[in-house]
């Protein structure tokens, strides 16, 4: 029952940031931002993760600020 909801909170297509107003885009939050990338380090574009338009432009200058700061590594997306 437990890995049912848990599966469905995932596959759910809404947008993170705009669900919940706590969560905020920090280029300094890498814990947050790797959520979005893929594991080679490229961004998960918005219809797997579900983010929108807007969040996801953000999260993408969060992630090339990161990147800038040698937070995240470079990689070519
Ligand atoms: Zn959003």
């Amino acid at each position: 029952m437990s890995e049912t909801k848990s599966s469905l909170f995932r596959h759910k297509k809404t947008c993170q940031f705009c669900m919940d107003e706590t969560s905020v885009i920090d280029y300094k939050d890498v814990k947050l931002l790797s959520r979005y990338l893929s594991e080679r380090g490229k961004m998960v574009p918005a219809r797997v993760s579900a983010t929108c338009a807007k969040h996801q432009r953000g999260l993408s200058k969060a992630v090339k600020r990161a990147r800038f700061l040698a937070l995240l590594p470079f990689v070519a997306d």
